[in-house]
């Protein structure tokens, strides 16, 4: 998929409860959004989230020292691999956000099984502790699924 096959970016959002998904670029309007979150509480689903641009990142950076600026307690939810890596890069792309969990590579050596499986941030760091990664059922055949990147460096953002 080219970028200008992307979908665009999504916003649904339920109380204090907002999911993103699509495409996140310079038309995402991240800065308007961030007006209209005043304090509190809030959390963010980027499950669905496919790509961003370097612009995207920028205001997504901006989104977040927004919503620090504003006190505002924010816990990010489900994060897609495309915000993980650009977490990893880019310390400010996390920012003081909380990260409750997100998706990392799986691959099942088992049956061939390649893909995304979400894990939770409580669950994954005893194991990074003592030098463990993460494992996951296969969704195919139940045997266990084997992370499939690099273990520090995927998990990067989670020490910054
Ligand atoms: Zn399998």
């Amino acid at each position: 998929m080219t970028s200008s096959d992307a979908p665009t970016f999504t916003l649904t959002r339920a109380g204090d409860r907002l999911e993103l998904g699509g495409r996140i670029d310079e038309r995402s309007q991240l800065a308007d959004l961030a007006r209209t979150i005043t304090g509190g509480a809030i959390t963010l689903d980027l499950a669905a989230v496919t790509y961003i641009n370097s612009l995207g990142v920028r205001d997504w950076v901006s989104f977040l020292r927004a919503l620090a600026t504003a006190g505002v307690d924010l816990t990010l939810e489900r994060c897609a691999e495309v915000m993980i890596l650009q977490m990893n890069m880019i310390v400010d792309a996390r920012g003081s956000a909380r990260i409750a969990s997100f998706f990392a590579p799986f691959a099942c050596d088992a049956c061939g099984w390649e893909g995304s499986q979400l894990v939770v941030t409580d669950q994954v760091q005893p194991l990074l502790a003592v030098g463990r990664a993460p494992e996951t059922p296969c969704p195919e055949c139940q045997q266990q699924a084997r992370f499939a990147d690099f273990v520090d460096r995927y998990f990067l953002f989670l020490s910054a």
